[in-house]
């Protein structure tokens, strides 16, 4: 009797301890089915209220401003606000000083001296489904940190984990080493391709969907018959149809949100970046693009509900973008802004000639390398052939680049100022590697912001503030981002799903505490190198809230 007492004691703690867990979010259980992490390429976080009254649709960005969790004031906290690294933070919850990607691209001597090495460049894993002349391979390999998705593989060791983007650094550096699969586009015939890293053939599905006559489809309605898919379509919204189809393709071959544990997917909609790098932010077109992206999203969390067990009740997202953009320097300058547009190149080339003088005036050493700004790189072997070392190399560039821009800028100089023109650029400070590296810059934001942009990568460099609105390029028009001022900084955040209490939020947010709040509701460790807030004040009481009742 005892025995049989003892065995229904047991039995009934048993019920109880397994009947809250049930209730209670997490990835072992396949609570939610499906995590999706949705990054808009160059989506400044001004956009969704300055254009919140054309959103006519219910589950586009109004299923984050309407139904969601939504944190208009999120700001990356580091300088180096490029693609691949907002990528990178977005998914690891860590800044480039924790994943080390700092750049789209960058010099690697020791790797190769014909070109700059792209932020996923892996020659040990040969493109897959590329065309022919693409030979460089593709892999996670740079990104030094787990992403959120790679957590939930290693928690459950089931869960399916998948990349998209038109960009391959957006497909793969936000879904993460542990991914089943991660796929971007061949810039020629767009086409989705992968690496080796994934398989040494493309799954039947992606095959099947190349083959299906959707890419002529896609070039019909932007009309473009020829050239480039990424450049002549990849600017239109039939791009971004386009991608989301496939994805919805993904979804259904790889049956995602079917299974036993939470699934994970992450989708970067490039078509935003590559137009707005053409026209500026403020440009209708780009408008145009914002709101054909609301309607895509729309139809695509549509048919969501529909293929995911339990429908979008079961699906968390978050939704944010990789960094924000400067307006196009001539219309900040209309407006008065001190806008320039000057050359990153010629600015190179004189401060290569003035250390050529100074260092080495019987040769022509190469001791500094085509920049990819914000960083400017030096080459440590010519600087080891006049016996300098990494420190004061730094130093010297430093202190020589305010100068050689003023060089490369004196027809603009001498000229009577126009308050309504491009004028001049600046430099307002330079930081070098080895500063850095010490920990050695003032105790203020953009002090914090710069250590949060240290990266191993790259070898001997500097990284430069130039003033407020100012750029290599762009002067007619187009317009780019890589600065750590707060437009470049600036993107939206939104969360949806049932953890989540609908409202605005206007507390100080990041992109990285994605992956922090996303690991704590699901359960599952942070990513390796994760510095996020878990964003509790949006966290329903139960379920990860700050307030949260014993089971
Ligand atoms: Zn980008």
């Amino acid at each position: 009797m005892q025995k049989l007492l003892l065995f229904l004691v047991a039995l009934s703690g048993l019920v109880l301890s397994v009947a809250p867990n049930e209730a209670c979010a997490s990835a072992y259980d396949a609570n939610p089915k499906l995590v999706v992490i949705l990054v808009i390429d160059q989506f400044r976080g001004d956009y969704l209220d300055r254009y919140r009254g054309d959103f006519k649709t219910e589950d586009g960005f109004n299923l984050f401003l309407k139904k969601g969790a939504y944190f208009p004031q999120c700001y990356y906290e580091y300088a180096n606000t490029e693609t691949a690294p907002g990528h990178s933070s977005i998914a690891t919850g860590a800044y480039s000083n924790g994943h080390n990607i700092a750049n789209n691209q960058w010099w690697d001597l020791s790797r190769t001296t014909t070109h700059m090495v792209s932020s996923v460049e892996d020659p040990d894993y040969p493109l897959v489904g590329a065309s022919a002349d693409a030979q460089l391979g593709a892999s996670p390999r740079n990104e030094l940190a787990s992403t959120i998705g790679d957590e939930v593989v290693l928690g459950t060791r089931e869960a399916k984990l998948f990349g998209v983007s038109l960009k391959d650094r957006a497909a793969i550096l936000t879904s993460g080493h542990a991914s089943t699969g991660a796929f971007w586009i061949d810039h020629d015939t767009g086409k989705f391709e992968s690496s080796t890293y994934w398989g040494a053939q493309l799954p039947e599905w992606v095959n099947k969907f190349n083959s299906s006559g959707r890419i002529e489809q896609a070039r019909k309605e932007a009309g473009v018959a020829e050239g480039s898919f990424y450049d002549k379509v990849g600017d239109k919204p039939a791009a971004v149809s386009y991608e989301l189809d496939f994805v919805k393709a993904l979804v259904e071959a790889e049956e995602l949100g079917k299974h036993n544990v939470t699934d994970v997917l992450t989708v970067s909609i490039s078509s935003t970046d590559i137009l707005g790098h053409e026209v500026g932010p403020d440009a209708p077109e780009q408008r145009a693009m914002i709101d054909a992206t609301d309607v895509y999203l729309d139809g695509f969390f549509r048919w969501l509900d529909q293929h995911v067990d339990g429908g979008l009740a079961n699906v968390w997202v978050a939704m944010t973008g990789d960094h924000g953009v400067a307006p196009s320097p001539p219309m900040a300058a209309v407006e008065g802004m001190p806008a320039a547009a000057f050359s990153a190149k010629e600015m190179v080339d004189e401060v290569n000639k003035q250390l050529n003088a100074r260092l080495a005036p019987a040769k022509t050493l190469t001791f500094v390398l085509p920049a990819a700004l914000p960083f400017v790189q030096l080459d440590g072997s010519a600087f080891a052939q006049v016996g300098i070392k990494e420190a004061e190399a730094e130093a010297l560039v430093a202190k020589l680049l305010p100068g050689a821009l003023d060089a490369t800028q004196q027809d603009l100089l001498k000229e009577t100022p126009n308050p309504r023109g491009l004028r001049p650029a600046t430099i307002r400070r330079v930081y070098t590697k080895t500063q850095l590296a010490a920990s050695d810059v003032p105790a203020t934001e953009e002090g914090k912001r710069m250590l949060h942009s240290y990266t191993t990568n790259g070898g001997w460099w500097v990284i430069v503030s130039f003033g407020m609105y100012q750029m290599s390029g762009n002067a007619n028009g187009g317009t780019t981002h890589f600065s750590p001022y707060s437009y470049d900084r600036h993107v939206p955040l939104g969360f949806f799903g049932t953890p989540f209490v609908p409202g605005t939020y206007l507390e100080h947010a990041e992109p990285v505490d994605i992956a922090a709040t996303f690991a704590a509701l699901l359960g599952v460790n942070r990513p390796s190198a994760c510095v996020g807030r878990v964003v509790t004040e949006a966290i329903k009481a139960g379920d990860g809230g700050s307030v949260r009742p014993h089971p």
